[in-house]
């Protein structure tokens, strides 16, 4: 009786070690899914030196067409896309520039220096 008493405790430490190690496998899963997702993308950086993750040629098709994402939440490990304009590529979600070329400043007027 005292034998099937302790088999019957191996056997609940056995689930609950199994128990453990799928969640510890799903959890690795989602984990390499999430990193994969960055693997599609390569690093290129602007005109200006900035740099952007760029969609591998290979992955470009009518329904992803080209695009760049952020190199700042790649490192919070989100997928931000940028907005690509004439002189910078912008990200919505952390708000940060990849310069591609300076914006032209105009001179600043009179009024504006004679109050310094
Ligand atoms: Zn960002």
């Amino acid at each position: 009786m005292e034998k099937l008493a302790s088999s019957q405790t191996d056997l609940v430490a056995l689930l609950a070690e199994n128990h453990e190690l799928i969640d510890e496998n799903r959890r690795l899963r989602e984990k390499l899914q999430k990193t994969e997702r960055f693997e599609r993308y390569r690093l290129e950086q602007t005109p200006m030196g900035d740099f952007i993750l760029q969609l591998k040629d290979k992955h470009v098709t009518d329904e992803e067409p080209t695009h760049a994402i952020c190199t700042y939440c790649r490192e919070e490990g989100k997928l931000s896309y940028l907005s690509e304009g004439s002189h910078r590529y912008r990200c919505r979600t952390c708000l940060r520039s990849a310069w591609i070329k300076p914006v032209e400043r105009r001179p600043r007027s009179r009024t504006v220096r004679s109050g310094i």
